[in-house]
C-alpha cells in the first residue's frame, strides 16, 4: 500500500510526549550560584525563609501615626516625633500623643494605626484629624508577604525576575540551581549554505538553527552547535557520535524523512537507537526520538516550519523535564472561527494563525496565510497556533477553535 502523509500507524501527539517523559531522568546536579545570574535557572531546592517580610508592622502612607482609641472623644493630638524609613521613632508613643510617619517606617511601639497626610491639618505642635481612621488603617503587617519558616519557591520553578525578587527580598544571594543542560545543535543537507556567504546553484540559506538557538536561548542550557554537515555517512556518523559523546541532548534537523539522501535514522540506528519516528503531527511528520551515546536525541524535520513547530510542541516538554522543571502545558484558549480552516483528519495539525477581539469582546481567529511547511512568514506574522486535533475535519465559520497564544 501506498504510504500516504497521513498513513495509519503514526504516533499521537499525546502519546509521543508521554513516551518521552517516561523515559526522561531529570538531570539532578546542581550548583550555587549568585542570584544575579538566576533569570531562567531551575531551582534545585526549596527557597525557605528564614524572615518575616515585611520584618515589621510599617507604614503605608505618608501621614501621622497614633493609636486608633485615642481619636474616639477628640480629633487633635499632640505632635511628638518622626518615623523615617529605616530611621524609627525609639521611644513609646503615649496616649494622646502621634508621630509624623512616612512610607515604610516601622510602625512606633504604642501606636496601632496610620492616617495619610491628605486627611490632615497640622496647628501649632498638634495634628487635627479629618477622618477617624479604622484599627490599622494604612498599617503593613509583619509577616504579610512572607512569614518566617514559609517556602517562597519550591524546587523546579523556573526563575523569572518575580521570583527572583522574592528570593532577594527573604535576604538571600546565593542558591542552588540545576546545572545547564548541554545540548547540541545539527543541522544536515548538501543544499544548506551560511547566511553571508554567496549562494551558488541549487543552494538555500540555512535558517533552522538560528531559530533552534534563538529558542533555545529561554532555556537553561549550554548551546554546542556541530555547524552544517553534508548529506554523507561518514560526516554524519563522526559529529553525530561527538555530539552524542558531549551532550545531554542532540537536537539535529533534515535527514529524517525517507528520501535518498535521509541518513539520519540508518545513523541512529548505528550509533544509538530510535524510540518513535514518525508523529501524526503537521507540520512535522517526520520526527525522530532516541539515544545516541549518553545522550537524548531528537531527530527534527527539515522544513524550517516543521522544525520550529515539533521543536515548541515537542522538543520543549522534553527539555523541561530533562532540566528539572515541574511541567507546565501551554495554555489553551477558544476562539471561534473567523473564515472556514482546511483540515484533513489523521495528524493534529498546528496551523499558524492571527487571533483578535472584535467590539463585542468576542475572540475569533483566523490562519496567517499559506500554511505550507517551508513558508515560515506564517509563523513569523502569526500570534498563534490554531490547535486543530487529530480526527478533525474543516472547521466552519463560528465554530470554536482551541488557539496556543505565541
Ligand atoms: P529534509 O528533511 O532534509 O529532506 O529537508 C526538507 C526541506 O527542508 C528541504 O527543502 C531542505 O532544503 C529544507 N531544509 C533542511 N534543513 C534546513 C535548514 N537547516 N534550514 C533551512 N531549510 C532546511
Ligand atoms: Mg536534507
Amino acid at each position: 500500500m501506498l504510504e500516504t502523509c497521513d498513513s495509519p500507524g503514526l504516533l499521537p501527539i499525546k502519546s509521543a510526549i508521554s513516551n518521552m517523559l517516561d523515559l526522561i531522568i531529570p538531570v539532578m546536579e546542581s550548583e550555587q550560584i549568585e542570584l544575579e545570574d538566576a533569570l531562567g535557572r531551575v531551582l534545585a531546592e526549596d527557597v525557605i525563609s528564614s524572615i518575616n517580610v515585611p520584618p515589621n508592622d510599617n507604614s503605608a502612607m505618608d501621614g501621622y501615626a497614633m493609636r486608633c482609641e485615642d481619636l474616639t472623644d477628640t480629633n487633635q493630638l499632640q505632635l511628638v516625633g518622626t518615623a523615617l524609613a529605616g530611621k524609627p521613632f525609639k521611644e513609646k508613643v503615649l496616649a494622646g500623643e502621634c508621630i509624623r510617619i512616612m512610607t515604610g517606617a516601622v510602625i512606633p511601639q504604642g501606636t496601632d494605626s496610620v492616617v495619610m497626610q491628605e486627611n490632615t491639618e497640622v496647628k501649632d505642635n498638634s495634628v487635627i484629624f479629618k477622618q477617624i481612621p479604622e484599627l490599622g488603617n494604612s498599617v503593613r503587617k509583619a509577616g504579610e508577604d512572607i512569614q518566617q519558616g514559609q517556602v517562597v519557591v519550591t524546587k523546579g520553578t523556573k526563575l523569572t525576575p518575580a521570583y527572583i525578587a522574592l528570593i532577594a527580598s527573604v535576604g538571600i544571594a546565593e542558591i542552588s540551581v540545576i546545572r545547564l543542560i548541554k545540548v547540541g545543535i545539527i543541522a544536515t543537507g548538501d543544499e544548506l549554505t551560511p547566511p553571508g556567504k554567496p549562494l551558488i546553484d541549487g543552494a538555500i540559506y540555512e535558517s533552522n538553527r538560528f531559530a533552534l538557538s534563538a529558542m533555545l536561548n529561554s532555556f537553561p542550557v549550554t548551546l554546542f552547535d556541530f555547524g552544517i554537515v553534508k548529506d554523507n555517512k561518514i560526516d554524519l556518523n563522526a559529529v553525530f557520535a561527538q555530539a552524542g559523546s558531549l551532550c545531554d541532548l542532540v537536537l539535529s534537523c533534515g535527514g529524517v524523512s525517507v528520501g535518498d539522501a535521509d541518513y539520519v535514522k540508518e545513523i541512529l540506528d548505528n550509533l544509538g537507537a530510535i524510540n518513535f519516528w514518525k508523529v501524526a503531527i503537521k507540520p512535522g511528520k517526520p520526527f525522530a526520538f532516541g539515544q545516541i551515546g549518553n545522550a537524548w536525541f531528537c531527530g527534527l524535520p527539515g522544513n524550517p516550519v516543521s522544525s520550529y513547530v515539533t521543536f515548541e510542541q515537542l522538543v520543549t516538554p522534553l527539555l523541561q523535564k530533562l532540566s528539572g522543571q515541574t511541567y507546565l502545558p501551554k495554555p489553551h484558549f477558544v476562539a471561534k472561527a473567523a473564515c472556514v480552516i482546511r483540515k484533513r483528519p489523521g495528524r493534529a495539525d498546528y496551523q499558524r494563525g492571527i487571533f483578535y477581539r472584535d467590539d463585542q469582546g468576542e475572540l475569533w481567529v483566523k490562519p496567517n496565510g499559506k500554511q505550507g511547511s517551508g513558508i515560515m512568514s506564517s509563523i513569523a506574522n502569526a500570534n498563534c497556533y490554531m490547535v486543530l486535533e487529530q480526527d478533525a475535519e474543516d472547521v466552519q465559520v463560528g465554530e470554536s477553535v482551541n488557539i496556543q497564544p505565541f
